[in-house]
Parts: C-alpha cells; sequence; structure tokens
C-alpha cells in the first residue's frame, strides 16, 4: 500500500502552497488517473512519491516504510519499485530502441560495469523481451531520434519494464501524443498494470480517456484534492 498523508509541497518563493494538505491511500491493482486543469498540482503529486520533488511535511509511505524520513542511500532500493514515464519521453535520442531500453537496468540495479556501458546476457535478455512486449522488436536497433512519438513512448515503457517496477508512475505520458496514439498507449500501459498487477498513477487531462481506462480517479484544483472517486462519477470540467 501506498500512504499520502498530509502532504504539503510549497515551491521556494512561492506565495501558495502547490499541494495543500492532501491525504490518497492506494493499494495494488488500482489504475488512477489524474485528473486537473494545468498548474493545479499533478506533476507536483506524481513527482512527490518516488522523492523527484521533496515534500514541506507530510509523510509517504510505501509498503510499512516511512520514505519520507530515508536517507538517500536507502531510498535507491524503494524508489526502484517505482518507475516514471514522462510527457517528453526522457530518452537518449542517439542511441538505439535496445541502449535505451537497457539504461532501466540502471534503476534496478547501478553497477560500475552497467555504467561503463556493459550489461549482462541476462540483462540483455529481458531487454529484447521487454522491446517485444511493447511491439518494438522490428525497431530494436534503430535510433530512437527516427521514431514517432508514439513509439518513442513505448520505448520509455520498455525502459521503465526493465526495473521490474511495483509503481508506474505517469506524468502526463500521452500529452504529446495525437489522440489515436494516445489510446493505444493507454490500452498497452493497462495491459502490463494487469498482466503485472501494478499500482499504476498517471497523470492525464484528458478526461475522457481517463474516464474509458481508469480504476478510479483524483483531482486537483489549486492544490487541493477536490475528487476521489469512480470515473462514471467524475464531472467532465473536472
Ligand atoms: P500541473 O501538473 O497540474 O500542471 P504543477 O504540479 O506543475 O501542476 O504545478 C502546481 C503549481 O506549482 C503551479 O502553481 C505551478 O506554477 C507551481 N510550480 C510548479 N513547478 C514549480 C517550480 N519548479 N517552481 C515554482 N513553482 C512551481
Ligand atoms: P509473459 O512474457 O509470459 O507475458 P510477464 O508478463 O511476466 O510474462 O513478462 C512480460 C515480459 O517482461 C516478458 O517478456 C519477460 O521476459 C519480461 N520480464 C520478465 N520478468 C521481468 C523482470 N523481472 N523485469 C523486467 N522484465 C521482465
Amino acid at each position: 500500500m501506498l500512504a499520502i498523508s498530509d502532504l504539503v509541497v510549497r515551491y521556494p518563493k512561492a506565495d501558495e502552497n502547490a499541494l495543500n494538505h492532501v491525504n490518497l491511500t492506494f493499494k495494488k491493482g488500482e489504475f488512477v488517473c489524474v485528473l486537473g486543469k494545468s498548474g493545479a498540482g499533478k506533476s507536483t503529486f506524481i513527482r512527490t512519491i518516488n522523492r523527484l520533488q521533496p515534500l514541506t511535511t507530510g509523510n509517504v509511505t510505501w509498503e510499512g516504510t516511512n520514505l519520507t524520513e530515508l536517507p538517500e542511500t536507502k531510498m535507491r532500493s524503494f524508489r526502484s519499485d517505482m518507475v516514471m514515464i514522462f510527457q517528453h519521453f526522457n530518452l537518449i535520442p542517439r542511441m538505439t530502441v535496445f541502449q535505451n531500453t537497457l539504461t532501466g537496468s540502471f534503476g534496478k540495479r547501478p553497477t560500475y560495469k552497467n555504467i561503463l556501458g556493459l550489461f549482462s546476457e541476462e540483462e540483455q535478455r529481458r531487454a529484447l523481451e521487454a522491446i517485444k512486449e511493447v511491439g518494438l522488436e522490428k525497431h530494436a536497433n534503430k535510433r530512437v531520434e527516427a521514431l514517432s512519438g508514439g513509439q518513442k513512448q513505448r520505448v520509455g515503457i520498455a525502459r521503465a519494464l526493465l526495473q521490474d517496477p511495483k509503481i508506474l508512475l505517469g506524468d502526463e505520458p500521452v500529452a504529446s501524443l495525437d489522440p489515436t496514439t494516445s489510446r493505444k498507449i493507454f490500452e498497452l500501459l493497462k495491459r502490463i498494470h494487469e498482466e503485472r498487477e501494478l499500482l499504476s498513477i498517471i497523470n492525464i487531462h484528458d478526461v475522457h480517456l481517463a474516464k474509458e481506462f481508469a480504476t478510479r480517479i483524483v483531482a486537483f484544483r489549486d492544490g487541493q484534492l477536490i475528487f476521489d472517486g469512480k470515473p462514471n462519477e467524475v464531472d467532465d470540467h473536472v
């Protein structure tokens, strides 16, 4: 279980809290979409979970461990339970699909050899399997700069899978994609979510897509949690 309690985030020099006393708990198996207008606090929320963003006060607890108090060295093994996929994919453009996917091994176990770009046969086998899982086997040796947006996000997902995650975090992963491609990416995410029994928490500004795929929706406005419930109960203008 992931518990977020009394979470407050205030950016330096900001007049108001980006997140204001947020309380939420999530369970394995939930496919959560996070809604809210631009500036509502969605991205801050997602990034606070894996400590990409420091919190001001409050706690994030994962499977009984309070992550807030952990020193960075101990945070590493917990952070590897969580993967993040991004709006702009965060890939290395001149590297191939295979090479980008392999870098997911860093998250799980950064070794001296990995840093030199040397990956074990097992890591390479798993990279190829992940590439297959996202449907990119024909493109494994292409540089990612030559791919479409949807294909790039598939590489982001394959890289995430190498980390063998328990929590999948998405910070607007389809915001740069057209509607058809966005739906296909969500279909892929939902399939992986179910096969691997993940907890998925994904920011999205498309209410309709969220309603179609989510098992639960939470929404923010001006840093306040304004909705937490079933997809069919959420207002289309949230
Ligand atoms: P969303 O993802 O819903 O668009 P954000 O989490 O990005 O919202 O932003 C929430 C609030 O925090 C907004 O008022 C935004 O302007 C502010 N904010 C976000 N990032 C920073 C930052 N690095 N420094 C200062 N303020 C920020
Ligand atoms: P299947 O391949 O039978 O659907 P899974 O859903 O468990 O089984 O795995 C999906 C893909 O991810 C597989 O192709 C598999 O090789 C790869 N994979 C398996 N275990 C791991 C792991 N621990 N970390 C990352 N990828 C894995």
